[in-house]
This record gives structure tokens, C-alpha cells and sequence, in this order.
């Protein structure tokens, strides 16, 4: 039996233009089985959408979803970001309860690091800025004279829970006394001189969620379809239908673009130009035998720039370099690392996005075998223990995929200029975290729902806007990892 023979007769669908053949027929068709478009079907079914046909040429989540580092937080320096996140962890927060959390999320925080004293200043910016946005509250502890800062030094510091994700706290804690730190973080670098405790924030296994709102999803008639869309039909500016590589079409009003990487290319299907670009992010994975990341850390984030050591003849090979010879200049802050896995586990990530310019999307990925040098070098200025890896270097897995973003990096979720067309996407960093906030507000647009304050500054028809335009000009931080 072909997909689809057994759909009631009853339904009504448009008159397609390719009426001949029409070989199926679905209320809504996503297309792209990733965290974004599972997300989507998940919330549209439970929210009493039916009907719904999810489509993918690959196997659900394979792409970039089964590759990111798993993290999440809702510390940002964008109000709207923090209101999704905030809104993403909430539903986080419900489905690990409803699941017993088989998704494994923690609230270990991030742990921001420096050694640069006149960082503390931003550190303290950035605190009073998030808990402005509704991040939380910020708390210093101090043993420093720190001049007119406002210093709420009367509460305690609070360690992390390990695998637990109900912890009280949220905002951030700056820690500025140095034997904490030690006290705290014993294995971080004797130059440290404060560390930024984010601490509604923290990780999970993005694979078991999302197979776990993908079997949800199926349980309330979420049809999966392994094909490609190649096209998608529209008439008087409306959807129609969709036609997939193995031969099917079919007849629909609804059609979602979360197609991820390949995002642009789905929109030109619709003869829409999304302001989308993408960069390639790697991720190194190791067994850490010598314990040099301990297994309770919370996520490490290195956030001093810093110049890399190199022999005379490692110079010489980066300098032939196009894309390395930045290596030995400056090289951006953000190096980060977490321990993986649970009891038993040795594994240990690592990321750093030394060098991630726009590119064009292209697979198979081709990712750079210095990467995996580079990143440890990076990470030992945080973590000294890591150089007893430079004699004897562990044996990574090394992958990765694309960032796929705006220019501000914010996505886009909403509905497009063709009627009936909407779009789930631009997840650059953050598609993990985002998932559940971005597919509850997709189908609330759908369903006609009512949308939240934050619902504008993801919509597509914000660059309508020449104060928009004129305001994403002027930003050059994204405080994206
Ligand atoms: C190294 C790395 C680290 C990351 N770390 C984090 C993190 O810590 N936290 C976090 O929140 N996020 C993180 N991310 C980002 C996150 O992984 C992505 O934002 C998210 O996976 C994007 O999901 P998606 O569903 O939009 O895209 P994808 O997972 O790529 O899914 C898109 C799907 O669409 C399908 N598709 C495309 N075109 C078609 C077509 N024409 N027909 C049929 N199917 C089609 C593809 O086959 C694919 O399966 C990281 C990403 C990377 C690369």
C-alpha cells in the first residue's frame, strides 16, 4: 500500500494545479526532520492538529541535530532571547517530569572564566544587563573593595546539582574571591581571577528528546515520509502542494519550511529569498583518561582572547594557511568543554569557533584535522591539566555541522509571504535549547493561536521594518558560543 491510500475520503483538499498527480493529501507537510520541524509536529499534535506529514530525506535528526554540543541556557544579551529561552526551558523543565526525564537535562550552569581583571567589568555589565531581561538575579561574591558596584554579598554561593534539573537559583553568581574560585574550581587555572555562574543553564541528550517528542508526535498520527521535497506548489500566492523525489505529491494548505542548513534553498522553492547564511562549527569528542575535565564540572567557557604557542615549524605550516594564518594573531575568546555522559563515562567535548566565516552548505562535511590541536591548545590556558595531553594526544572524534542564522542571529519562526507558507529555522547555535519555545510558537501561528510578546522579534516580516534593519547595523556581539 502506498503512504497515505488509507486517508479518509471525506477530506477536502484544494484544487491543485497538478490535480492529475495528486497522490495524497495532508492538512500540514513539514518539511525536515530535525529538532525544528519534530518540535513543530510534536506541538501542532498536541495542540489537536491532525493530519500532519513530516518529511525528510534522511533519517530523523541526523543531520545537525544528533551534533551539537546539547547545551542550553537563558543567558543572553537579547530581552526577546531570553524570553524564548526562558519560555524553551519551561517546557524543558515539563516534558522531563511528564518523561522522568529520559532525556537526562541537568542544571549544572555555565561557568564563564577569566584571568583578565578588566573583564570583571563586563562580567558585572552583562549580569545587570541579563537579570534587566529577566535572566535572573545577579549575585556577587567578593572579598574585593570594588568600588561603587552595588555588591549583594549577604548570600551564599550554591554548587551545581550534578544530574538533578530542579535547582531554585536562576540569574547568575559572580564569584571575584579568589578562594572560592579555588575552593569551587580547583582544576581551572591558578590566573583565574573570576568566574560568572549562569545558572539556568545546562545540557541533556538532544537525541532522546527529540526522539522522544518524534515518537509522541507518531502516537498522535504524525506521519514520517523518507523522501526529498523537490518542489512545492503555489497558485494566486497560496500553497497547494508538495511534490517529493520518490514520485509522491501531495495536496496541502500548510506547508513549513525547517529544512535547517538547506533553509534558503526550501525558501526558493517558494520563490522566497530568506536572509539566512551559514557557517561550519566543529566539535571534537575524546575519552578523557587522565581526568583532566572532572565528570561534576558545569559547561567551562573561556572568555579571555588569547594567543596560541607554536614551535617555529608549526608557524611556518599555519602561515601557508589561508583559513589558519589567524591562529597566530589574536584568537577569539569562547573556547568551551564539558564532561559527557553518565556514571562510567569518560568522554569529554570540546568546541572552539576560532575561524567560522560564512560558507556555502555543502555535504559530506569536510572538517580540519588541525582542529582537534588547535582546541586543546586553547583549552589548556583554562584547564592546565589538559597539557599532559601533549605528549600522548587522545584520539578525538571529530564532527560538526552548520550554523544556519541571521544576521543578528536571531531565527525565524512564523508565517511567510505566501499564504499558507511558514518557516521554522536560522537556529544557528541555539536550535537545542530553542526547540520547544520555537515549535509551540510555530504552531500556535498554524493553529491561529494566541502569540507571545517575543512572537515579533522571530517573525520573517520584521525586516519590513527599516528600524529593524537599521538596528541590526549596529550589532556586532551576539554572545553566540
Ligand atoms: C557543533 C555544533 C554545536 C551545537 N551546540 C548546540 C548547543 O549546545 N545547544 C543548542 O541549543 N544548539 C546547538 N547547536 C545548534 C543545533 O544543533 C541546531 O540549531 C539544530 O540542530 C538545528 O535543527 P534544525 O532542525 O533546524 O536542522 P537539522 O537538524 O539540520 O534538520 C533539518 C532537516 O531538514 C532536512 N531537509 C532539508 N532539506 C530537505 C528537503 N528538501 N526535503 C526533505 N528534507 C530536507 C534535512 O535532511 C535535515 O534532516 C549546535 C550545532 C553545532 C553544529
Amino acid at each position: 500500500m502506498r503512504d497515505g491510500e488509507n486517508l479518509p475520503r471525506s477530506h477536502s483538499p484544494p484544487l491543485p494545479f497538478f490535480l492529475s498527480s495528486i497522490n495524497q493529501m495532508a492538512s500540514i507537510v513539514i518539511c525536515g526532520a530535525g529538532i525544528a520541524g519534530i518540535s513543530a509536529a510534536y506541538f501542532l499534535a498536541h495542540n489537536g492538529a491532525r493530519d500532519i506529514v513530516l518529511v525528510d530525506e534522511r533519517a530523523p535528526l541526523s543531520l545537525t541535530s544528533d551534533k551539537s554540543t546539547e547545551c542550553y541556557r537563558n543567558w543572553w544579551n537579547d530581552a526577546a532571547m531570553v524570553a524564548l529561552m526562558n519560555r524553551s526551558i519551561d517546557l524543558l523543565d515539563d516534558l522531563a517530569r511528564a518523561r522522568a526525564n529520559v532525556f537526562h537535562l541537568n542544571r549544572r550552569g555555565y561557568l564563564y572564566v577569566t584571568a583578565d581583571k578588566s573583564r570583571i567589568a563586563e562580567f558585572m555589565r552583562a549580569g545587570q544587563q541579563a537579570e534587566s531581561f529577566g535572566a535572573g538575579k545577579l549575585r556577587v561574591h567578593s572579598e574585593l573593595d570594588v568600588g561603587n558596584w552595588k555588591l549583594d554579598v549577604g548570600e551564599r554561593y550554591v554548587q551545581h546539582p550534578t544530574s538533578n534539573f530542579q535547582f531554585p537559583n536562576t540569574g547568575a553568581d559572580l564569584i571575584l574571591d579568589r578562594a572560592l574560585i579555588r575552593e569551587q574550581f580547583p582544576y581551572l587555572s591558578e590566573r583565574v581571577v573570576a568566574v560568572l555562574h549562569a545558572r539556568r543553564c545546562g545540557w541533556l541528550s538532544a537525541q532522546t528528546l527529540g526522539m522522544d517528542l518524534l515518537e509522541q508526535a507518531r502516537a498522535r498520527g504524525v506521519r514520517f515520509i523518507s523522501a526529498r521535497v523537490e518542489s512545492i506548489a503555489v497558485r494566486d500566492n497560496a500553497v497547494r502542494g508538495v511534490r517529493l523525489s520518490n514520485g509522491t505529491t501531495i495536496a496541502t494548505e500548510i506547508f513549513v519550511n525547517a529544512a535547517g542548513p538547506f533553509l534558503k534553498n526550501v525558501g526558493q522553492m517558494l520563490g522566497i529569498e530568506l536572509p539566512v547564511f551559514s557557517e561550519l562549527h566543529q566539535k571534537i569528542s575524546f575519552a578523557d583518561a587522565l581526568g583532566a575535565i572532572p565528570r561534576d564540572a558545569p559547561m567551562l567557557i573561556w572568555s579571555d582572547p588569547q594567543h596560541l604557542e607554536f614551535s617555529d615549524a608549526e608557524r611556518a605550516l599555519i602561515a601557508e594557511a589561508d583559513e589558519l594564518r589567524g591562529l597566530l594573531a589574536e584568537c577569539p575568546a569562547g573556547a568551551h568543554t564539558r564532561p559527557e555522559g553518565g556514571a562510567g563515562s569518560t568522554i569529554a567535548l570540546m568546541l572552539w569557533a576560532y575561524h567560522t566565516p560564512p560558507v556555502a552548505e555543502k555535504f559530506p562535511l569536510a572538517f580540519d584535522p588541525l582542529y582537534p590541536q588547535i582546541v586543546l591548545r586553547g583549552m589548556t590556558t583554562m584547564l592546565p591539566a589538559l597539557e599532559k595531553y601533549f605528549e600522548r594526544p587522545p584520539k578525538p572524534i571529530l564532527d560538526g555541522g552548520y550554523y544556519t542564522k541571521t544576521r543578528e542571529n536571531r531565527p525565524l519562526i512564523g508565517a511567510l509571504p505566501v499564504r499558507g507558507a511558514f518557516v521554522i529555522g536560522a537556529l544557528s547555535g541555539f536550535g537545542i535549547m530553542a526547540s520547544c519555545a520555537s515549535g509551540e510558537l510555530l504552531a500556535n501561528y498554524i493553529l491561529g493561536n494566541s502569540l507571545p510578546p517575543y512572537a515579533r522579534a522571530f517573525a520573517p516580516e520584521r525586516y519590513d521594518d527599516p528600524a529593524y534593519r537599521a538596528w541590526i547595523e549596529n550589532q556586532n556581539e551576539s554572545g553566540q558560543l
